[in-house]
């Protein structure tokens, strides 16, 4: 079969190290009992081939390139309907899943982050992603409070998901190679089932205090008119990346129910 064309737009950069495409493979664990699989951008199907061989799991894939999508209707007439072709940005997820399911790919780089917003909005399906990314977004959202890359996405998904860093990816493994190292990174959801303050209100108060990271909250949260008993409080000189998820989570309910 001749192979896909790496197409850059679509940061195509196809892994060639099976015992790599085993190891990521792997990292799905199999928590809370899903059945349920979605790879993002299968491309020619290194990830795929392992994923098949598990046959615990019934298999989604979500590609947008056609060339691939024929490459990969023909490679695994096994995948049928599976094979969904389109933006993974857009799918409607709930069209294809009911209950619990886990996500895993060699991630389009361009998108990593888009990726992780949409999976928040699906938290309460989405129990696992397995997912490798650019190296350095790896560390940011795995990343906790005191240090540099510690951001807004980190504490989004630290609510709601357990995070660990598995391991780092040569360039050299990728057709064609990367300018970037990447990292592949396991994220599982935790105990958290609500808020005490809502989920929106979380997301504006974390973008705003990240907004002028080097700012003391006080500062950057300068536009929210807080009273003065907010700003009283001794929290309001630390700066946002100092913050835990659960001082998050008090700053956000003290604004908002003042
Ligand atoms: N898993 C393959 C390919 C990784 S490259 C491997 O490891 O070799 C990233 C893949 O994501 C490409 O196949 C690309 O076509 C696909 N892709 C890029 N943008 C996408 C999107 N928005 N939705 C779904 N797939 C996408």
């Amino acid at each position: 079969m001749k192979s896909v064309k790496p197409k850059k737009f679509l940061g195509q950069h196809f892994l060639n190290d099976l015992s790599i495409a085993k190891d990521i493979v792997d990292g799905l664990s199999g928590y809370k009992g899903y059945t349920n699989v979605l790879e993002i951008g299968p491309g020619m199907g290194v990830l795929t081939d392992f994923l098949l061989q598990e046959k615990k799991y019934s298999l989604f894939v979500s590609e947008i390139d056609k060339e691939s999508v024929q490459y990969l209707k023909i490679k695994y007439p096994e995948l049928h309907n599976n094979i969904i072709e389109g933006d993974f940005l857009r799918l409607p997820l709930e069209k294809y899943f009911e209950g619990q399911f886990a996500i895993i790919g060699n991630f389009p780089y361009n998108i990593s982050s888009q990726i992780f917003f949409k999976v928040l909005n699906y938290k309460e399906q989405i129990v696992e992603v397995v997912g490798m990314l650019q190296k350095e977004v790896a560390k940011r959202l795995t990343s906790g409070p005191g240090n540099k890359d510690y951001g807004i996405l980190s504490v989004l998904l630290q609510a709601y998901y357990d995070m660990e860093y598995l391991f780092t990816v040569d360039e050299h493994v990728f057709n064609p190679p990367p300018k970037v190292k990447s990292g592949v990174i396991r994220i599982r959801r935790n105990q958290r089932t609500t808020m005490p303050c809502s989920d929106e209100d979380f997301k504006k108060i974390v973008k705003q205090s990240f907004s002028s990271r080097r700012k003391t909250l006080r500062n950057a949260l300068k536009s929210l008119n807080l009273t003065e008993s907010v700003l009283a409080n001794p929290i309001m000189e630390k700066r946002a990346e100092q913050l835990s998820v659960e001082d998050f989570i008090n700053l956000t309910c003290m604004i908002i129910k003042e």
